[in-house]
């Protein structure tokens, strides 16, 4: 990726202090996604390592891992399964329980969402300490997906996620870091 892209990237994303709660940073990825030519180089880029390798399906956590999923699965022609909170899947589901920063939520896909051995690309919009990503790669892996990846608009590296989550073996892409949180 270019530095002027990087930086026309980081630009787009809007920042909200104090939401949803006084001392967060909100990295709002609404305004990336209402730019057209930023939006479709954004997912140009995060799936540019993967552009000639067979991937079966996208993975996309609730709710704006949706959005960026949705066009990602287009980009490489492969299918699209929703990761949701507890209770949104109308039909039989596989759970895991997740960390937050302050105690737990649970996370579900459908229990035939993908084949063992199915290639996947899991992604949301930002990855923060990585308790969210963790989970999902954790239940992707129980139905017996190879996760190959994990993509991010944002990144905070300060919290440690993406480092957690090539700790598990997964590589991440992410396109615009943010210090602190
Ligand atoms: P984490 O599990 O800590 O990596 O948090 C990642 C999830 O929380 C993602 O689904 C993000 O959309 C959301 N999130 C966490 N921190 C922020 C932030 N500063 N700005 C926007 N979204 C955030």
């Amino acid at each position: 990726m270019t530095p002027e892209l990087a930086h026309d990237l980081k630009a787009a994303v809007r920042t909200i202090p104090d939401y949803p709660k006084p001392g967060i940073m909100f990295r709002d990825i609404t305004t990336l996604l209402g730019d057209p030519r930023a939006f479709r180089r954004a997912v140009d880029e995060l799936v540019q390592p993967w552009a000639g390798s067979k991937i079966d399906k996208v993975a996309g956590i609730e709710a704006r891992g949706f959005i960026i999923g949705g066009a990602i699965a287009h980009q490489v022609s492969s299918g699209f399964v929703p990761i949701r909170k507890k209770g949104k899947l109308p039909h039989t589901c596989v759970s895991m329980e997740y960390a937050l920063e302050y105690g737990t939520d649970i996370i579900e896909i459908h229990v035939d969402a993908l084949q063992p051995g199915e290639r996947v690309i899991l992604v949301d919009d930002l990855i923060a300490t990585g308790g969210t990503a963790e989970g999902a790669i954790k239940l992707l892996r129980h139905i017996g997906a190879e996760v190959v990846a994990a993509c991010f608009i944002v990144d905070l590296p300060d919290l440690g996620g993406a480092a957690k989550i090539r700790s598990m073996g997964v590589p991440v892409r992410t396109l615009v870091e943010f210090g602190g949180h």
